[in-house]
């Protein structure tokens, strides 16, 4: 017995460190470059649409090819599969038997925002709205007098597609929804946080001025014809087809640095496509560095905010199915591949935040800038919901990322009773594949600027990496 108590307590006890403490200057470096390319894909990749266009440009760049169900593979081809341009999975086809498992990385490309209802065009006393449906779990207070920008597509009459963003470009007009002034907010101010802003009032500012004939008197719906004019000259469009539209408004304007220091990057959607982006690097690299000995498929899915469900999201067949064609290519089946494969699901955790600590045991809190974070359950109240993996997968992660070095935490979301929530795991897990959550710590979660560590961000891209090697 020679240990001294303060060695005796380095080796026995556990205690989060920061990368600060963990990595060195040039690492650091690495971090605050690799978030400047972050940045820049995530301004251009604001849905889950634009976010599967752009990533499909780089895979291709790289070397990817687009794969389609019973395709012939081999070992070493690249490969990507687009579910309707809205769910996407990156593939390398290993050397390593398909029967002892693929490895799964899946994060999701959605974002909460504001859909425009299918008849979303109404004028009220001079000023023309659109009304809005809201997408995934929002404050809805959040999205009140902040520059909103017009993202999606039109399917027109005969059936093609147009494309629409405004509010974007240097010049372009932004969209708005408006508050009242404190002032004159008495009776507003005394509702509940959760009455006070319904669903419905989030209608959207679009235009303030009729379409002018000199001469003759303006007509009734004279905004609204004004818009649908403006609109027509642009994308040729008619009012009939925003029956067959999918456009979304999202917080207009690019990702910035937030504190002096620029660790932190301010901006909307990092949920979840700060994982996204990272699980794209990560197999991007190892395909570059031809440093992979099993199958990686590497999926951002659409839907994760409003449950998953669609053709697009993780409930879909589509991931099993691709899993069932990479096995039949071998003349494996399916279930026995499924049996031996592995997953991390990607998504975002809830990073502490000392300004409001109520809701958060900080112990058990993912803590910014201390890495990339682990939760062995998400659920609410007694783990309902839950995938609560394994304590051997745990471990088996755990050594992965220690063996590379990677920065990382445990966490879980809050308090027991606090709330709770969910991410795509369960829907894998039920497949008979293991599978954990990892991600970046956000703070102010699905707000229209969100926070996150470029620290965290750069870990959580080393972890898909050490996964997928
Ligand atoms: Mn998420
Ligand atoms: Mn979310």
């Amino acid at each position: 017995m020679s240990d001294t108590i303060k060695e005796l307590s380095e080796r026995l006890t556990y205690k989060k460190k920061s990368v600060f403490e963990k990595k060195t200057e040039s690492e650091r470096a690495d971090m605050m470059a690799f978030a400047e390319d972050y940045k820049a894909w995530l301004d251009a990749s604001k849905t889950e649409r634009e976010a599967t266009d752009t990533m499909i440009e780089i895979l291709g760049n790289a070397g990817f090819k687009p794969y389609a169900l019973g395709d012939k593979v081999k070992a070493g081809d690249k490969l990507y599969y687009n579910n309707r341009g809205k769910n996407l999975f990156a593939i390398t086809v290993g050397e390593e038997p398909i029967e002892n498992g693929v490895r799964i990385c899946a994060s999701h490309i959605d974002s909460p925002r504001l859909d425009l209802k299918q008849i979303p065009l109404f004028e009220k006393e001079g000023i023309g709205y659109f009304k809005t449906h809201y997408y995934g779990g929002i404050r809805k207070y959040q999205w009140a007098t902040i520059p909103l920008a017009l993202h999606g597509v039109v399917t027109k009459a005969d059936g093609t597609t147009v494309k629409v963003t405004i509010g974007e470009d240097a010049g372009d007009p932004v969209l708005c929804i408006s508050d009242l002034l404190p002032h004159l907010a008495m009776e507003q101010s005394q509702k509940k946080l959760s009455e006070a802003f319904p669903g419905e009032s989030l209608n959207i500012i679009v235009c303030t001025s009729p379409v002018i004939d000199e001469g003759e008197p303006v007509t009734d719906e004279g905004v609204k014809l004004n818009i649908l004019s403006m609109l027509n000259e642009k994308y040729g469009i008619i009012e009939e087809d925003f029956l067959s539209a999918e456009l979304t408004a999202v917080p207009a304007g690019k990702t910035v640095d937030v504190g002096l220091d620029r660790w932190l990057v301010g901006g909307y959607g990092h949920d979840d496509r700060c994982c996204a982006y990272t699980s794209l690097r990560a197999i991007l690299k190892i395909a570059e560095e031809k440093n992979f000995t099993h199958t990686n498929i590497v999926a951002f899915a659409d839907k994760e905010e409003t449950g998953s469900n669609g053709v697009s999201g993780m409930k879909s067949a589509i991931l099993m199915d691709i899993i069932a064609s990479l096995a039949q290519n071998f003349g494996v089946d399916a279930s026995v591949v499924r049996s031996r494969s592995i997953c991390l699901s990607a998504d975002v955790a809830a990073a502490y935040d000392p300004n409001y600590p109520e809701p958060f045991e900080k112990k058990n809190a993912a803590i910014l800038h201390c890495g990339v974070s682990v939760c062995k359950f998400t659920g609410s109240r007694g783990k309902s919901g839950t995938n609560d993996t394994s304590a051997e997968y745990v471990g088996f992660v755990r050594k992965i990322f220690d063996d590379a070095n990677v920065v990382w935490q445990l966490s879980e979301l809050g308090k027991v009773d606090a709330g709770g929530g969910g991410t795509v795991a369960m829907y894998i897990s039920e497949n008979n594949i293991d599978t954990i959550d990892i991600g970046v710590p956000v703070v102010s979660m699905h707000s229209p600027f969100e926070l996150i560590s470029k620290a965290d961000l750069y870990e959580a891209y080393e972890a898909f990496a050490a996964f997928c090697r």
